[in-house]
């Protein structure tokens, strides 16, 4: 029995848009770090090995164990800079790091000695992200110097601001890389979402937004026509008449304007519903968009459900679905679509349909 707040994850969504993707943009990597952006990191790898999938990103070292442990062999990528000490797991898990320092390239060489074959890593190129990356003169010297243990199979670099309107940056982030890495054989990898669908190009794209089926950007999905593969469900577990003139919730920031029908949904903070969607958001019941009224607060948030009659105690409502999408609810949080699906925690548990 579903009670409370879940999330509904179609795998054979996943697998069909990591089809479609495959199909357009040729060789891509699936991005499953963040717990596959809140849809389980292991099942989540999982189909989209079973569809194709050779190349999975994570971000750290643990999330990479993970996918080894759970017997999957495919390359993996942790993205994110890591820490020189976790250069020997790293190796020893058979996992190629997308290397951002001198530091951490180092103790990857130092931990490949005497390893029956070179380990494989990426260097990363900062090309205008400011963040992961390092500059050209840092890459030239690293590929000058790198000793035989290590094998540097690709340069990668990452997008800024693929997804905003004004284009000029990402462009010049493209020519920047190029002109970086002028002289490298081997592989390249560019893009993310967004950056896949409005500069493509050489290399093989990283897909983590596109690939859960959330649009990167407004309007993306016309060009990419992807799935959302999440839904989200609660089960109404209060539904009671207040008067005009009560106020909902902590603060009393909402004052009913007129006698109403509040029914509580029960997601809150503390399962990573976001709170800023207090006042903001809405939920669907039955297929109406009821406003959420008042504050989320950690563990629920309440609905007014006055036009939606007859509504009951443990009734099904859909937080995500029904024409609701991850990038809606951010726009209503003013935030990014990566947001609603990926800050779901542990507290909500994934059924796959
Ligand atoms: N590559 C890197 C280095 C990232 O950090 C991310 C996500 O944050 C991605 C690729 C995937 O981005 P997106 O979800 O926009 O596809």
């Amino acid at each position: 029995m579903r009670t409370r707040v879940w999330a509904e994850v179609s795998l054979e969504a996943i697998a069909l848009n990591f089809r479609l993707l495959t199909a357009r943009y040729g060789d891509v990597a699936a991005v499953v770090k963040a717990n596959a952006y809140g849809h389980g990191l292991v099942p989540v790898a999982r189909a989209c090995v079973a569809a194709g999938a050779q190349r999975l990103c994570v971000a750290t070292l643990d999330e990479g164990l993970s996918l080894r442990k759970a017997g999957i062999t495919e390359a993996i990528y942790p993205l994110s800079a890591l820490l020189p000490e976790e250069a020997e797991d790293c190796l020893r898990a058979h996992l190629t790091p997308f290397i951002s320092s001198p530091a951490f390239f180092q103790a990857f060489a130092t931990a490949a000695q005497g390893a029956p074959l070179p380990a494989p890593c990426f260097l990363v190129h900062d090309s205008g992200m400011g963040r992961e990356g390092m500059d050209s003169e840092t890459l030239a010297q690293l590929r000058a110097s790198c000793p035989p243990q290590v094998e540097i199979v690709g340069v990668a670099t990452h997008f800024a601001s693929a997804d905003e309107p004004e284009l000029a940056p990402t462009i010049a982030q493209c020519a920047a890389f190029a002109e970086a890495t002028r002289t490298w054989q081997g592989e390249r990898s560019l893009s993310n979402s967004p950056g896949m669908l409005r500069v493509p190009g050489e290399g093989f794209p990283r897909a983590g937004a596109i690939l859960y089926g959330i649009a990167p950007y407004p309007g993306a999905l016309e060009q990419c026509p992807v799935v959302p593969a999440m839904t989200v469900k609660a089960r109404l577990t209060l539904v009671k008449p207040l008067p005009a003139g009560a106020t909902v919730g902590y603060g009393r920031t909402h004052t009913l304007e007129r006698d109403s029908v509040i029914a509580t949904v029960p997601a809150g903070y503390g399962d990573g519903w976001l709170r800023r969607l207090g006042n903001q958001g809405f939920v669907s019941v039955r297929g109406v968009r009821c406003p959420i009224v008042g504050r989320v607060s950690m563990d629920q948030c309440q609905i007014d459900v006055t036009d939606v009659p007859g509504v009951e105690v443990g009734e099904t409502v859909t937080l995500i679905g029904e024409g609701i999408t991850a990038e809606e609810v951010a726009q209503w949080a003013e935030t990014t679509a990566h947001e609603p699906t990926t800050l779901l925690n542990s507290r909500v548990p994934r059924y796959y349909v």
